[in-house]
Formats: structure tokens, C-alpha cells, sequence
């Protein structure tokens, strides 16, 4: 093989079909080119390793990517692109002289092919849109003339994001001088970042981080993990999700500014504040807009009312509250009603945050950190118990509260399971319990998490049953729905979704647990379809007939738990036995609308337990639809 090659070298290449941001989506490989073919293997140059090839008749045209400031998440930061038949593969290279190397040599290859295109995207795909010319076909023709002879890798690039710094730290340009020549040229800024959380750096490659102050990032390691640079020079690992890009249309960098919070959780925390001329700035369920939540005393015994932060058309646009004082940015705005109500049923006296307060979870306790030294765990007390084990309270370091799960032996197939650890422990989000590492050097190995202080959701509900509003009931779904949702951009499927496998914490936030855990069971009652524990009742046709399992098939699952939730922890087909609701459900038997529900959400049910698995939404429509009803009491304004 090797004979014939031209070029061979480890690479990045970005899957197909799938969305930019996450960080699984882009694998090494091994790329090899030669005559005829553009082949990539996982690991090996062997052919059993060999994950995919192009036939170099079919290609159309290659070129570098620029990438036009869109953050790369991988190591690697010099894209280059292969368009074949109708598809676009995206390949990084560690260097500008590898990709230049590609290009060069994948051009030379190709110069006879028939079907060169005439005009090509110089930019990326993504989430939907083409970035060079905002077209959203991703077939639509290129918007910029081609040049398989030229070589555009010799002209400027724009620059790339926190890798500004990777090898050589340039010292910081001098500011430009106003209409000096060249001052267009300058080096690229820096991308500056102010802490909104305190981070104790947990090893010495980490960073401690104060809140309030700026940092620059030296480079973006994944999504969860950047290198970032203090005042004092000192550089090291923090979490991304601390951090927000000191911007000034940022509007994260303020205190009122509480991102992802829904109306009935504004509510909730202005009430429990009690604090008169309360408020907070938050995301309306029309993206892109922002809500004012404000709470006062002066009317009844306290009331909330949310004003639409609404916008001028025409450009540059203006915004305003209430009544029409035009303001160019929100955070002027927002300091205009500080201190004058106008029109409103307050001013805007006191921010009102409480996610400001908890730090969020990071993605391990460290970079790069998947194993935990068992000897920094502390064992306290039993939660419960489940199909691998007791899990138990305990403690990192002595500092940070942790649950531990101990694996029973003969419980889990652990090697497949450790192997898929670090890709698990990737996934970051408020509404997910976060796997924070493993003990695997021991028997019986741990599974270290987050501590979710109010233990499982159908407890949590059934022990509460009668205390819940219908709103509650709706925040707890939209709850779930989100942290589905990411799983679903991260086409990762939990395969077991139910009230049983969701956790409370102490502020009362639903985080879905055990994603993905199922495949490491070992227990033919649960694995078997026709096994005594198999969740059949929470399962589509495709899952209990073929075990076909599917984002679509989470959703099915999902409109379960939503009748779960607003039963408040009853059993589905309370009455049935599995194989009694395999026939029901093939029947064309649906779950009945609980009391709790208005039609609105049986209707959102009803659509997750659609037969085709195509027919039924994604959790992004669902997350949606459930914003829509939980805001659907309208605004004040
Ligand atoms: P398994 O995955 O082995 O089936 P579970 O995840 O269902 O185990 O956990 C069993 C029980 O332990 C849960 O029902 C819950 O009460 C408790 N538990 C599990 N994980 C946590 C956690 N992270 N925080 C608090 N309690 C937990």
C-alpha cells in the first residue's frame, strides 16, 4: 500500500451529516492519499481499519476552508474541503503547510476530472446555512469562483480563533495608530473572556479563575476546556462554560442576564426573592429576543409582570421597553429603567440571579482527567441502590459532593463501558447529570457523578403528589426536554429514558441521568425485550420489536415520561403486563390524556408516540412547543 501512496498523515475529519459544535463529531484519522483514491482509516493504514474512501474520478473540487472567525472545535485548525457526488467532506490539518501539502497534491490528482465545478463555498457548512454566502441549500452553487490551478493558501487567511498563540505568544501588537498604513493589518486580537464563576484550578495544569475578572484564551482545547492566560501571565486549563466572551452585545457578562431561565423559573426565583423592583433579563421563547421580569409589592401581595424587550426596524435598530425611550443597546436600556420606571410597575431596583450563584458542572474535575485516584474519594452515606450497584453520597478532595456508583461485579460489560467513559464524561449540560470521572483501576470499579440532592424524579413527584401546578408539571418536562435535546445534537441516545432515570437537585432542576448506560448491562431481564425489566412500556414499536434504537425512539420514551410527570408518578398501563402492551400499543393503543394536562400537552405526547419514528418531532421542536406553553399566558407588554 504504502508504495503506491503520495501522501499519509493523521488527521481531523468532521463526520458528515452531523452538527459542527460538538466535539465527537470530529475523529482522527489516517489519511491516505494515492492516485486513485483518498482513503481514511481509524488508527492503522490497513484495510480492516479503513473507515471510508473517496474515488478521486468523483471529486469536484478541493480547497482550503476559511474559516471566517467560527471556532474550530478540534485541535487541529487548518481546514481544508473535498466536494464529491453532492457531499462535502471537511478535513483539518495540524498546520498551514499540511493543508497547503493536501491541497496542493489532492489538485494535482484531480486536474483531469470532468466534473470540476466552476464556483465553490470558500466557507463552512453549518447548522443549516451555508457561512460564505447565507444560503441555506446545502446544494445551492458556490458563490465564489474556483481555481483548481490557483492557490489561494498564499493569500492572508483570516484569523483563527485561540490559536492565535499556539506555538510562539507574539508579543501584544502595538495599538494602531489611527490611519497609519497598515494599521488594517495589525496581528489579530486576542479573544478576551470574563469569569462568570469561581473555578479552583484542581491540578497544576489548571488555571484558578476568579469572577469579574477578564482572561485571555491562549487556545480551545474542546468545547469543554479552554487554555487561558491571567493578568499574570500565568496560563492554564479552566472550564469553558465559566467564561463568556468579554463582547459588548454580550449580554452574559451581566448579573440580571439569567440565560435559558423560562417564565414559570423567572417566576418562581423573583418570588422567592421577594425583593421589590426584582427583575431579570431573560430569553423570550422567540430566539433572539429577551424578556424583562419584574416582580413588586405595590400591586395585590406581589406581582410579576414580564415586558417584551422590543426592537426599532430599519438599521441600526434601536431598543425599548414600554414606553418608546430608544436606547442603542440593552445594557443601556436596562440602565435607563433602573432608575426610572417609565412605564413600567417599578424600576428595575435589584438583579435577581441565582444561577449566577452555583457554579455550573465541568466536564471532568480537570482536562484531559478521566480517572479518579480513589483514595481523594470520602464515602458517606447510601442514596439507593439500581441495576449496577449502591450508589453513595461522598466526597472529592473533601471539598466537592459526589456520588459514587460501585459496580457490581458481573453487573457491566466495564471494558466497553470504560472505553466509552471519556465520551460520555464530554457531554456538558445544565440539564444532564454529569459523569465527572472513574475509578478503574480497582474492583469494583466507580462511577463518580453529580450529587443530585433530591435523588429520583418518580419519587421525587409521587412524594410531592398533589402539590404540583400544572405549570410546575410543564417546567419539569421542559426541563428533561433540554438536556434531551443536546443529546440529540450530540446524536447520542439514551435508549432508557423514564422518570426513574432523571435526578432532582436542590434547586429543584431535572437533569436526565444513566444516558446511554443500558448498552453496559448485563442482565438478560433487562436487556432481552422480552425480559421481565425491559422498559417496554416506555418503548415504540421499532424498540420492542427490532431493538431499532433512535433519537426518535428517545422521544417516544420522552412522551412517556411527560405522562409520568403529569400523573405525578403513576405507572404507565397500570393495569397491563409487558406483553399485553406490546399488542395494545401495536393496536394502535395510546396512554389516556391525565387530568393534569391540558390538550395542548396531550397533544404533545400524542406526537412523540406517532408509529413512524420520522413522524414523530425532534426535542428541539419539543423543547419549543413546551416554551410556547409554559410562556403561553402572554406578556404585560
Ligand atoms: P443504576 O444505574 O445502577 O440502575 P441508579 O442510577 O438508578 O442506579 O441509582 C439508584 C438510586 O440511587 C437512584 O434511584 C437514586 O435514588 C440514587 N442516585 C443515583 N445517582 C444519584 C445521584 N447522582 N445523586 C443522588 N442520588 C443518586
Amino acid at each position: 500500500m504504502s508504495s503506491t501512496a503520495i501522501l499519509e498523515e493523521t488527521l481531523i475529519k468532521r463526520s458528515q451529516q452531523k452538527k459542527r459544535t460538538s466535539p465527537l463529531n470530529y475523529k482522527e484519522r489516517v489519511f491516505v492519499l494515492t492516485k486513485t483514491r483518498l482513503s481514511y482509516y481509524e488508527g492503522r493504514p490497513e484495510k480492516k481499519f479503513r473507515k471510508g474512501c473517496i474515488e478521486l474520478q468523483r471529486v469536484k473540487c478541493v480547497e482550503i476552508v476559511k474559516n471566517g472567525g467560527v471556532v474550530i472545535p478540534c485541535q487541529n485548525k487548518y481546514p481544508f474541503q473535498v466536494v464529491y457526488d453532492s457531499t462535502t467532506l471537511y478535513i483539518f490539518a495540524p498546520s498551514n503547510e499540511s493543508r497547503t501539502v493536501w491541497v496542493q497534491n489532492l489538485k494535482e490528482e484531480i486536474r483531469n476530472n470532468p466534473h470540476i465545478v466552476a464556483k465553490f463555498h470558500p466557507q463552512f457548512w453549518q447548522e443549516g446555512g451555508w457561512l460564505c454566502c447565507g444560503q441555506a441549500d446545502k446544494l445551492a452553487p458556490g458563490c465564489e469562483e474556483y481555481n483548481l490551478f490557483g492557490d489561494i493558501t498564499r493569500k492572508p487567511l483570516p484569523p483563527i480563533p485561540g490559536d492565535e498563540s499556539k506555538s510562539r505568544r507574539p508579543p501584544p501588537p502595538p495599538p494602531p495608530e489611527q490611519g497609519a498604513p497598515g494599521a488594517q493589518e495589525a496581528e489579530p486580537q486576542e479573544e478576551v473572556v470574563i469569569a462568570l464563576y469561581d473555578f479552583e484550578g484542581a491540578e497544576s495544569q489548571d488555571l484558578t479563575v476568579r469572577r469579574g475578572e477578564e482572561y485571555v484564551i491562549v487556545e480551545k482545547c474542546d468545547v469543554n476546556w479552554y487554555k487561558a492566560r491571567n493578568k499574570y501571565g500565568k496560563e492554564g486549563y479552566i472550564p469553558s462554560n465559566y467564561v463568556t466572551p468579554k463582547q459588548p452585545d454580550n449580554l452574559e457578562q451581566f448579573v440580571w442576564y439569567c440565560k435559558n431561565v423560562n417564565r414559570n423559573k423567572a417566576e418562581e426565583q423573583l418570588r422567592n426573592e421577594g425583593k421589590e423592583g426584582g427583575f431579570m433579563v431573560r430569553d423570550s421563547s422567540s430566539a433572539g429576543a429577551y424578556t424583562v421580569s419584574l416582580f413588586t409589592k405595590s400591586v395585590g401581595d406581589g406581582v410579576i409582570r414580564h415586558y417584551h424587550i422590543k426592537e426599532t426596524a430599519g438599521s441600526p435598530k434601536q431598543f425599548y421597553l414600554a414606553e418608546k425611550h430608544l436606547f442603542n443597546t440593552i445594557p443601556a436600556l436596562i440602565e435607563y429603567h433602573k432608575h426610572n420606571a417609565a412605564g413600567l410597575v417599578s424600576r428595575l431596583r435589584y438583579p435577581v440571579n441565582k444561577q449566577n450563584r452555583e457554579a455550573p458542572t465541568t466536564a471532568g474535575f480537570s482536562y484531559d482527567k478521566w480517572e479518579i485516584n480513589p483514595s481523594e474519594l470520602t464515602f458517606m452515606k447510601e442514596l439507593g441502590s439500581g441495576q449496577f450497584g449502591v450508589v453513595r453520597l461522598g466526597k472529592w478532595r473533601a471539598l466537592h459532593k459526589v456520588a459514587i456508583k460501585a459496580v457490581r461485579e458481573g453487573a457491566m460489560s466495564e471494558e466497553d463501558f470504560i472505553e466509552e467513559a471519556k465520551v460520555m464524561m464530554s457531554l456538558s449540560h445544565p440539564k444532564l447529570v454529569q459523569l465527572y470521572g472513574v475509578c478503574t483501576q480497582q474492583k469494583p470499579i466507580y462511577l463518580v457523578t453529580e450529587f443530585m440532592e433530591l435523588g429520583c424524579l418518580l419519587n421525587y413527584i409521587r412524594q410531592r403528589r398533589g402539590t404540583f401546578s400544572p405549570q410546575n408539571l410543564l417546567s419539569i418536562c421542559h426541563d428533561i426536554s433540554q438536556g434531551m435535546q443536546y443529546l440529540e445534537e450530540n446524536h447520542f441516545i439514551h435508549r432508557d429514558l423514564a422518570a426513574r432515570n432523571c435526578l432532582v437537585n436542590d434547586s429543584h432542576v431535572v437533569k436526565v441521568s444513566d444516558f446511554g448506560m443500558a448498552r453496559y448491562v448485563i442482565d438478560d431481564q433487562y436487556t432481552s425485550s422480552s425480559g421481565a425489566k425491559f422498559p417496554v412500556k416506555w418503548s415504540p414499536p421499532e424498540v420492542f420489536n427490532f431493538c431499532k434504537y433512535s433519537s426518535k425512539s428517545d422521544v417516544w420514551s420522552f412522551g412517556v415520561l411527560m405522562w409520568e410527570v403529569f400523573t405525578e408518578g403513576k405507572m404507565p398501563f397500570e393495569k397491563n403486563l409487558n406483553h399485553e402492551v406490546v399488542n395494545m400499543v401495536t393496536q394502535g393503543y395510546r396512554l389516556y390524556r391525565p387530568k393534569m394536562a391540558t390538550p395542548q400537552i396531550y397533544e404533545i405526547m400524542q406526537l412523540c408516540w406517532q408509529e413512524r419514528p420520522e413522524e414523530r418531532p425532534s426535542f428541539a421542536q419539543i423543547s419549543l412547543k413546551i416554551t410556547d406553553e409554559i410562556e403561553a399566558d402572554g406578556l404585560n407588554s
